[in-house]
């Protein structure tokens, strides 16, 4: 795990284009794009452009923003391929922490899809 400040964070390096992806979504505060190691046949990422370690640094003042991440997940989700409706559907994960699963100390929203079975879980 990697516990880096913003200066040298990998995901704001994609963000800058510094370090290429496959970008799905950008806006002001908004940046999504496909993760490197897929865990299901649809599997981006949604951060914020600005730096957060993780959830555990947000307050209710991010209320709005942290808000938007989930938004704005179905309509991308639906444009990556996953069927709409409640029989196609996608998952949500943000991973906080070490307890948590965290490998990137930028926060960022899993979104994973795609007609099942995709993982075990
Ligand atoms: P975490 O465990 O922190 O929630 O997940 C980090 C995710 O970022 C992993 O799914 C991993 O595959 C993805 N990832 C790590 N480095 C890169 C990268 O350089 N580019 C992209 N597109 N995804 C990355
Ligand atoms: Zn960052």
């Amino acid at each position: 795990a990697s516990h880096d400040h913003s200066e040298n964070c990998i995901f704001c390096k994609i963000i800058a284009g510094q370090i290429p992806s496959k970008k799905v979504f950008e806006d002001e505060e908004l940046f999504a794009f496909h993760d490197i190691n897929p865990a299901a046949p649809v599997h981006f990422l949604v951060v914020p452009k600005r730096h957060f370690a993780n959830l555990m640094v947000t307050t209710s003042a991010d209320g709005e923003l942290l808000g938007r991440m989930l938004t704005i997940a179905p309509r991308l989700a639906q444009e990556q391929g996953c069927r709409p409706g409640d029989s196609g559907g996608f998952r949500v994960v943000i991973n906080n922490g070490v307890d948590g699963g965290q490998e990137v100390y930028h926060l960022h929203m899993h979104v994973m899809g795609g007609p099942r079975p995709w993982n075990k879980n």
